[in-house]
């Protein structure tokens, strides 16, 4: 019998979850239930993708450098990925700008509603806000400094640090490149294999993926909070799908323009790691999956996939940025302030430095929100307004910082003449020779 493509079984998987949850929470004990029962399955899917992320780094990123053989290369592919990453997120920036202008989702807050948000969510804000606070007292080269570790073993022992792993992995490649082809080969072959190992790790992870989906979804439904208040927030949430939309179109030109790739051709490719990253609000937890699809799906070579997207999952976070915009602008509005221009302006610049700030892990944006809101000068208890629909909220733009890192990673693909065709397997095939006939 034929196998139904991956992203139909993830898509049902979700489906399934979010039904499974509607109904079994119609019965006292079915939140409970769903909290102990199948929740833990999510959090397992989501562990064995995290702890495949730093050997993969590891693995993928020194063979990959190693690879390149030159320094040039080397600093062609970094000019262009960090230029393209700044760029996509300024413009998503000042698209949510100019979104949340013209809607004005904040008008359509009322005072009495406004105190009612307020006070409902106000302890949730203000732990995001000491959380927040954490960072903003460090000095302004603090970022800098943060790049290198002091220790790798303790960066690699922490998700959080993947940037300092990903500059550690780069230096040795360098290291790699410097020293003699005797010398370089076995520990060259060595990355190779670990890179090897653990691509074939991730296509056994995604064969639980609708399971771990179904498991995450009926979590996200059983544990939402009450929708009373979610009509208030519809212009709010409206504005900002409304921007990523707009965003999502963007990358399918860029692909289009740039890379020379039709729009089905680069959807069929990336969607699964669209629905797991759309599943577990992580860009940090998708990134196996993101590089596996970008590699033998869309064609990027592993050189060019290796360097660009664990980078990019770390710093490039455009759905975030728009996000951060938006939610800027709408709770000033929301509290009858007029922004100025400059002020707007302002904001790109926090926004993007922020969205880079921000760790791929559910929830960060709005930890960076805040200082969004204090160089502003908008009242940082605002952002208990935003917090009801701030998990969907991260479901999609998680999903489109994904799609953002894979458009670069396209585009400088092509530019470096390193965009092949894709060596794709059936689905049906690879699941054969991983479970075995
Ligand atoms: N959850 C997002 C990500 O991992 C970050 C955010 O909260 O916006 O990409």
């Amino acid at each position: 019998m034929k196998k139904l493509a991956l992203h139909w079984r993830i898509l049902i998987g979700m489906a399934l979850g979010v039904a499974f949850a509607l109904l079994v929470t119609q019965f006292p004990w079915g939140k409970q239930f769903v909290i102990d029962w199948i929740k833990p399955f999510g959090n397992i899917f989501i562990n064995a993708l995290k702890v495949i992320a730093i050997p993969l780094i590891l693995g993928s990123l020194i063979s990959g450098i190693a690879d390149l053989n030159n320094l040039t290369q080397l600093s062609k592919m970094g000019i262009r990925t960090i230029s393209l990453y700044i760029l996509t997120t300024v413009i998503a920036v000042s698209l949510g700008l100019v979104i949340v202008n013209v809607v004005r989702p904040g008008a359509a807050i009322s005072e009495g509603t406004r105190a009612q948000l307020v006070s409902s969510y106000e302890k949730q804000a203000g732990d995001r806000i000491t959380a927040a606070e954490k960072q903003k007292q460090s000095g302004p080269l603090k970022a800098l400094e943060d790049l290198i570790p002091e220790n790798i073993v303790a960066a690699a022992s922490s998700n959080g640090n993947m940037l300092q792993v990903i500059v550690f992995a780069i230096f040795f490649g360098l290291g790699l490149i410097l020293i003699p082809p005797d010398k370089a080969g076995p520990v060259k072959g060595f990355f190779a294999g670990l890179n090897e190992v653990i691509l074939k790790m991730i296509d056994l992870i995604m064969l639980a993926a609708p399971f771990g989906v179904f498991a995450l979804l009926a979590a996200i439904v059983a544990e939402a909070p009450g929708t009373d208040l979610f009509v208030a927030l519809l212009w709010y949430g409206f504005s900002v799908v409304f921007g990523l939309a707009l965003l999502y179109c963007f990358y399918i030109l860029l692909v289009y323009v740039f890379a020379r790739r039709s729009p089905s051709f680069f959807l069929k490719g990336i969607i699964p790691a669209q629905l797991l990253a759309f599943s577990t609000s992580s860009s940090a937890a998708t990134l196996p999956v993101t590089m596996e699809r970008v590699e033998e799906h869309l064609g990027v070579d592993p050189d060019v996939a290796s360097f660009v997207l664990p980078i990019g999952a770390t710093v490039n976070m455009d759905g975030t940025s728009l996000y951060q915009a938006v939610a800027a602008v709408f709770i000033a509005q929301a509290f009858g302030m007029d922004l100025s221009l400059g002020v707007q302006l302002g904001i790109i610049v926090t926004a993007t430095l922020a969205s880079i700030g921000s760790a791929a892990v559910p929830g960060a944006g709005m930890v960076m929100l805040v200082i969004v809101l204090a160089q502003a000068g908008i009242p940082e208890v605002g952002l208990a307004l935003i917090f009801a629909i701030d998990r969907p909220l991260d479901m999609c733009r998680t999903t489109i910082n994904v799609t953002g890192d894979a458009t670069v990673a396209m585009i400088v693909a092509k530019a470096l003449g390193k965009l092949g065709d894709p060596h794709e397997k059936k689905w049906d095939e690879r699941l054969d020779e991983v479970i075995g006939e």
